[in-house]
């Protein structure tokens, strides 16, 4: 573990429990969204979890963060990641709550910010640099009416999809370590304490812009819409428009986002504007789900009665949710035009770089459904092959994460190898009519079926985050079984590889998981 040179600011966390034999996180430091100043965060100790013991631990997140794994094993781990430590830290750099606002399912709800999570500051190692954050660690001057916490059974569902979705190649923040303690939190009812220990580049949100513009604080936006482009889109400053350049960035980034999640069944739950990420990571892990049997129309959020973020809504809010930003950042774009002219010209400039979200979305899907049903070159009538699978896919409720993985198995010659992916349709007249469709087209193709499979279970994923795996885990850790955490999180760092001793966790969901519901409570 290293200083690191380059970074301004005190270190912190310096002293205590975490300096132990085996290291220091001594990397620890103010970071550059901190020193954007007080008009963007409030400074705070967290609240302390009494008697913290550690749940679950990501080495892999260590290792990015230049931690040695050894860490964990110490007694000052599961008190500094709770936040213990930090009423002892100087008060000109303790941990940050952020403010922003947003729009929830689709209403403006002015001033949220980050009623839970705390900032502990910003680590650099090997050349990148990310922001620690406590989610759970207690009140913020954002908090409303909520108690600062949250509950285990959130915590571990954050700490196992950040981390699966990360292995998946899904752009997302990381998660290092979730903390629990035997403290009760109210929900529906009672549970126990829990934090998570979030990692990214940067926990800017579309809100954040939408904050500043809404209380008419140009300058602070401009200072923020800085800090973004300073640290993550230098190439921005060379653009005619340096804001406009940032607005296309987060289209792209979002586009692409959206592409992976509808690629792997991935629903978000809860796609306010205060959840998206300006570097168009996955964030915020709430009532998010990957699908079992396919429903274009599926709901994964208990609470969302209208189904606004059904998974077939989640291209066109995450366009909608672009448009919330891109007025958040109206009062920057086109200083270059005269005064006359720059309202009405900021408008259409930040209307075309908009409808860059259809021309870049369309494509990055249809480029992985593509490769997911093992197409390497393009013809005509592919995407209504495609369509057509969707199609008996909803009809029958097949599995989503099955039928892609079992597909690679079918052989282009004959039926020999379709019983995998077969069996998961009811209407087995159906799939043949599509398997017929399927091997007329794979007849164009020059792969042979070996190479073909091969392409495919390196984009299809075998194992997914499942809402049964993550209950079953849930259920262990509430008894203080932590085990099934981390072996689920172990299955879950290699879901494209073949794992023969957790075939189980490639299985269809038990008939109990058809019960299960995930809301916003956590
Ligand atoms: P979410 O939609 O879960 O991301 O949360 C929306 C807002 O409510 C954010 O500003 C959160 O920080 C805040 N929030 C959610 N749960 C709590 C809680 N238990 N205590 C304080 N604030 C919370
Ligand atoms: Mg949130």
């Amino acid at each position: 573990m290293s200083f690191s040179p380059c970074n301004e600011g005190p270190s912190v966390g310096l002293s205590g429990p975490m300096s132990t034999a085996a290291g220091t996180i001594d990397n620890l430091r103010e970071g550059s969204f901190a020193a954007l100043g007080t008009v963007f965060l409030t400074r705070l100790p967290a609240a302390p979890l009494p008697a913290p013991y550690v749940v679950g631990f990501a080495p892999d997140v260590a290792d990015m963060l230049g931690f040695d794994p050894a860490l964990a094993g110490t007694p000052g781990f599961a008190e500094f990641f709770s936040g213990n430590t930090t009423r002892d830290w100087p008060s000109d750099s303790l941990p940050y709550a952020s403010v922003y606002s947003g729009h929830q399912f689709g209403v403006w709800a002015g001033q949220l910010g980050d009623g839970r999570a705390l900032t502990l500051g910003e680590v650099e190692h090997a050349g990148e640099r990310f922001e620690l954050q406590l989610k759970g660690g207690g009140r913020t001057p954002y908090s409303r009416m909520g108690d600062g916490r949250a509950v285990l059974r959130s915590s571990i569902r954050e700490y196992l999809c950040s981390e699966a979705m990360h292995h998946l190649g899904i752009p997302t923040t990381r998660a290092l370590c979730v903390t629990g303690s035997d403290q009760p939190v109210r929900r529906e009812e009672m549970e126990t304490a829990a934090v998570v220990t979030r990692v990214s580049p940067s926990f800017v949100r579309f809100g954040h812009f939408e904050h500043f513009y809404a209380n008419d604080r140009v300058d602070a936006l401009r200072s923020l819409a800085d800090h973004v482009i300073d640290r993550f889109y230098p190439s921005c400053r060379q653009a005619e428009d340096p804001y406009l350049a940032l607005l296309n960035e987060a289209v792209l980034s979002t586009a692409d986002l959206i592409a992976q999640w509808q690629s792997v069944g991935f629903c978000h739950g809860v796609m306010n504007t205060d959840n998206m990420s300006i570097l168009g990571l996955t964030i915020d892990y709430g009532p998010f789900g990957f699908m079992d049997g396919f429903d274009a129309n599926h709901i994964c959020n208990h609470s969302d009665s209208q189904g606004r973020y059904a998974y077939r809504m989640q291209p066109q809010i995450a366009y909608w949710n672009l448009f919330c930003l891109a007025q958040g950042l109206l009062p920057l774009f086109g200083e270059r035009y005269d005064e006359a002219q720059r309202g009405e010209r900021a408008v259409q400039d930040a209307q075309r770089v908009l409808e860059g979200f259809k021309t870049r979305f369309a494509p990055a899907l249809e480029t992985r459904m593509r490769a997911k049903v093992g197409l390497e070159t393009e013809r005509e009538g592919d995407d209504a092959l495609v369509n057509k699978l969707f199609e008996i896919m909803h009809a029958n409720r097949a599995d989503f994460t099955l039928t892609f993985r079992n597909l690679s198995k079918l052989s282009k010659h004959d039926a020999s190898g379709d019983a995998p992916v077969r069996d998961l349709f009811l209407d087995r007249a159906a799939f043949d009519a599509w398997a017929n469709d399927y091997r007329a087209r794979l007849s164009h193709e020059t792969r042979d079926d070996a190479a073909r499979a091969d392409a495919m279970n390196r984009v299809n994923p075998k194992y997914v985050l499942r809402n049964h795996l993550a209950e079953t885990a849930i259920q262990k850790a509430k008894e203080k079984d932590f085990s099934e955490v981390e072996r689920l999180a172990g299955v879950l760092r290699h879901p494209f590889d073949e794992q023969p001793e957790y075939e189980a966790y490639a299985g269809l969901p038990p008939d109990w998981a058809s019960s299960l519901e995930v809301s916003c409570s956590s």
